[in-house]
Parts: C-alpha cells; structure tokens; sequence
C-alpha cells in the first residue's frame, strides 16, 4: 500500500513566478520560447558561457555544429553547491506538486519536438522520424513515471506500533548520458530523479551535448534553481563529477569499461551507483514462423540507429528448416534500406554517430574480410556519394560463434545470422556472452516461446517483439549489462534511500 512519506505541505513557486498549477494548467503556452541556435550551461538558475568552448561535427556532413560549453572544476562546483540547496527545499515540496511540475515540463518539451529532433539529428546522426519519435518516447516515459505510485509501504499498524518503509530522497544526483539516445535517455533520468525529491546535473556525453543542455534549459521556467542543471565538457568532466563529495547518486548509462572507472570512483565516497550497459542481444526464431514477417521485424530492430542501439537485435539464431527463406528476407531489407543524411526524409540507416565509433565498425568490418565471412547482400548499394561516417549496412551469413562481430556489440549496421537445430544448444549459445540485456524468442507456439524465454539470462525478454520498453515496467541489465533498474517502481527507488521509521504511542 502507498503511504504519504513527505513532509508537511509546502507551497512552490516555480523560476518564473508562476505556481505549480499554473504551470499545470498551462501546459507550455505560458512560457517564454527557447533559442536553439546557442548553447550553454545550466546552472543554478541561469544560462552560462564558460572561457573555452568547443563545436561537434556533424556525422553525416562533417560540418561543424554550434559551439558548447567546457565547464571547468569551478562549473561543477557550482552546479553541486547550486543542487546542494536546491535538494533540500525540493525534497520537501509534495509528491503531488512535483508530479504536477514535470508533467508540465513534460508537455513543454514535447512542444519543442521539432527544434529537439533536428538538433539530435544533427549531433548524432539518426534518422529524423526516431529522432522525433525520441523526443515523444522520453515525453511519454516522464508521463508515464508520473502514472506510477510513491513508493513506500506501511509494514505494520497496530495499537502498539506503526511501521513503515518510506523512500527518501537522496539529494544531488549525476545522470550521465551516452551519445546514442540522448533525449530519451536524459527524459528517463530527468522524471524518475525530480519526482522523488532529487536534485539532478546531467552530463551529455562530449559528442551529443547540444539536445541535453536544451532540455535543461527547458525546465528553467518549471523547476526552482538548482534542481535540474546541465553541463557540457570534456573528458575530464566525468570524473570530476564522479568523485565530487557532494553528490550522492550517479545513474550512468554507457559502456562497460567506462563503467568500471564510474563504479570506481563513486566508491571513493560510497555513492549510489546503476548502470545500464551495452548488450549484445539475441533473437532466436523458431521455424514455426512466417519467415518474410519474422525477418523483416528483425532486420528492422537491428538497423535502428544504424545498429547503435543498445537493446538492438545484435545476433539472430534462425531454425535451420527456416533459415535461408529468414536470412533471404533480412539480406533484402538490408540491402534495400536508405542510407543517407538523418534529415533526408525517408532514410532509415543514417552515418555512425561519429569519429571514435566509425573507426571502431571499420577495424571490425577489417577482420570480418582478413577472416573470409560471408557478408551479403554481395552487391549492396554504394555509399561512395555520402561524405560522412556512413557504413553500408551488411548481413554476416552464418559466422562462427566464437568471430568477433558474433562475440561484440557491433554498434554499426552489421548483423550475424546464424543457424540451429536443437533448442537447448540455441539457448547455451544465446547465453554465451557477458552481456545480459535483452533477448527475444520468435514462434507461433507461445508455450514453447515461453519456455525458450523462460531459459535466456537478460534483463528483457521478449516473445514475438524485442526492443520494447515503457516507464511503468522494470528496464535493467543482468550480467555485465549493469544493475539496478532504470524504469518502473524500481526505478523510482534507485533515486532513494529506503527508510524504516517505527512509530510507538506514549
Ligand atoms: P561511454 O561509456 O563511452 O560514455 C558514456 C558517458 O560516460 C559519456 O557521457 C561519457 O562522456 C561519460 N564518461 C566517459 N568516461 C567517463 C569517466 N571516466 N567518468 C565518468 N563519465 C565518463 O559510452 P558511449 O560510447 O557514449 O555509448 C555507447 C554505449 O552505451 C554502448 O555500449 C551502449 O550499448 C550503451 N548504452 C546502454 C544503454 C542502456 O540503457 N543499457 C542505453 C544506451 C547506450
């Protein structure tokens, strides 16, 4: 049962001087427009320069984005010292009235779809309609979280005692972001850490900072100084971060390795720590299926942003009675999908994101060939026109399960396909990996579907889908795809401490 776990009361006036339910009310159309040709930090408050500034290219031109901030140590200092206080009267505004708050800055965001899509385009390379589609995802999880009840629970009431957990909680937190999803993944934190009373910096990472820093400025005119802050910088601005005293919570979205250096340096202070990591997903497909159906809603998941998604189908295992008819319809899609620029419309494979991750596919796609796999389609369309990090989307026929691209999370339009014949040797080889975030079973006969799911060792499983997520369901990695969950009521309280309190009449 949920229980009241707040303070008493307390009436909030927002940064502009309207009240929560004005804002409520409002929706976005009371508020003043926000400019998305300049980028700065959000601290405290306000929109700040910092001395040096550096500019991100864009992957599918190579031209050079608008310039952004490199916060210093003293930026972070400010920021922490801004949230410090910030968090304390934040944590003491009702749940109700917070809820009210982000469900208006919700809709404000949401009002800005457009501006916040292109420039996310233009950061890191996907195409358009997903970016768009991101901005309504990230929209609809900070409603969706809204939905959710408080947690807490009254263990106990009786005449001698009243005993309760409550979820307090924890004052500053850090969400630190990846480049491959930055607006869905900033509005996953955003909700999820505000309405439990929190004070949250975001940190874009250094090559998709530009949509983050507009989403802070967004809440600006929804959320008292200090409470929701943003900085962009480089890479020394992670561990600052990382090991500032101050802060209580890092909620970290990334790969592995970085990973490990987070959980690092967060020890030096014991902060709270989750981490949602790469994956390498399987999808098993039984040969129940219809193959042209089946094969193209896989192939369609697994070039989502050009592959560089983490719960993207990273390896498909395909019943042998079904797996040229499967492989055949993959390879056209593949094959056929357009690869160009993200806002070019009616593209569906837009460039890797950029420089570092290129480099990575390209030394991959170097030992697929020295290795002799099979790479279809054999005369796949040329991207020889197209100036930026683009990769021609290939499928791998059958490779052995210990080749790299089978082993790794590709992150690029590169997709294994591979065949069985004895489900338990298919369900060993899915869950022959570190990673553990998702995996999906494709088959008519939801009892064997269920089975074969009931066995993969992932965070998400799914039956005849992969990739789906909401803010009212448990998200998280098993394995090395991280811990701690980062939607639903779980995630919710991995913004708090739990409290016991016992209550005693005299
Ligand atoms: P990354 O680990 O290189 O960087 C992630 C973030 O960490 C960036 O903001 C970066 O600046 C920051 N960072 C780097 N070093 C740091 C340090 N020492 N201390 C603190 N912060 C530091 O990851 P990436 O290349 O930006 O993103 C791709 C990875 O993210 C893939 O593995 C992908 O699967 C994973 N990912 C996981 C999820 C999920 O929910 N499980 C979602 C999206 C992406």
């Amino acid at each position: 049962m949920a229980v009241n776990v707040e303070h008493p009361p307390h009436s909030l006036n927002l940064q502009n001087g309207h009240s929560v339910s004005e804002a409520f009310n409002a929706g976005s159309s009371g508020f003043s427009p926000v400019s998305f040709t300049t980028y700065q930090n959000v601290i405290d408050g306000g929109l700040y320069d910092t001395e040096k500034t550096r500019r991100t290219i864009d992957p599918a031109t190579l031209e050079e984005n608008p310039e952004v901030p490199v916060s210093t140590r003293h930026d972070v200092d400010r920021a922490v010292a801004a949230a410090q206080k910030a968090g304390i009267a934040w944590a003491q505004v009702p749940w109700a009235e917070r809820e009210a708050v982000v469900r208006a800055y919700a809709d404000a965001v949401e009002s800005y779809i457009n501006e916040i899509a292109e420039i996310q385009v233009r950061e890191m390379g996907c195409p358009l309609a997903m970016a768009e589609g991101d901005v309504q995802w990230g929209v609809g999880w900070m409603r969706g979280f809204c939905e959710l009840p408080q947690p807490g629970d009254i263990i106990e009431s009786s005449e001698e005692r009243h005993v309760v957990e409550r979820y307090t909680p924890i004052g500053v937190a850090v969400g630190i972001i990846p480049w491959n999803g930055p607006v869905v993944l900033a509005c996953g934190k955003i909700a999820p850490a505000l309405l439990t009373g929190n004070a949250l910096i975001l940190k874009p990472s250094p090559f998709a900072p530009y949509s983050v820093l507009k989403l802070a400025e967004i809440g600006l005119q929804f959320f008292p100084p200090g409470v929701l802050q943003a900085l962009s910088g480089e890479d020394d601005l992670g561990p600052w971060l990382t090991t500032h005293p101050g802060i209580g919570k890092v909620s970290f979205t990334g790969s592995g390795n970085t990973a490990k250096r987070v959980v690092e340096a967060c020890s030096s202070s014991l902060k709270r720590v989750s981490t949602e990591l790469g994956g390498n997903d399987p999808a098993i497909v039984c040969e129940d299926v219809d193959p042209v159906v089946v094969g193209r809603k896989i192939a369609t998941v697994a070039m989502l942003r050009s592959g560089q998604f983490c719960i993207a189908i990273k390896r498909v295992y395909v019943h042998e009675a079904i797996y040229d008819a499967v492989l055949a319809e993959i390879v056209k899609y593949v094959g056929s999908v357009k690869v160009d620029n993200g806002l070019d419309e009616g593209t569906i494979v837009g460039p890797l994101a950029n420089r570092p991750q290129y480099e990575r596919v390209k030394e991959l796609l170097s030992n697929i060939e020295e290795t002799k796999l099979d790479v279809l389609p054999k005369n796949g369309q040329s991207i020889e026109r197209l100036k930026g990090f683009f990769i021609r989307p290939i499928v791998i026929n059958n490779p052995p399960d210990d080749s790299r691209v089978v082993v790794e999370e590709p992150f690029g339009p590169i997709l294994p396909v591979m065949k069985w014949s004895d489900e338990a040797d298919v369900i060993q080889r899915a869950n022959n990996t570190d990673y553990g975030l998702g995996a999906s079973v494709w088959s008519r006969d939801l009892v064997r579907g269920t089975r074969i799911a009931d066995k993969l060792q992932a965070g998400n499983v799914w039956i005849n889908t992969h990739a789906e997520i909401q803010a009212s369901t448990a998200f998280a990695g098993h394995k090395q795809s991280g811990y701690g969950s980062e939607l639903g009521v779980d995630g919710l309280k991995g913004w708090c401490n739990v409290q016991a309190m016992y209550t005693r009449p005299l």
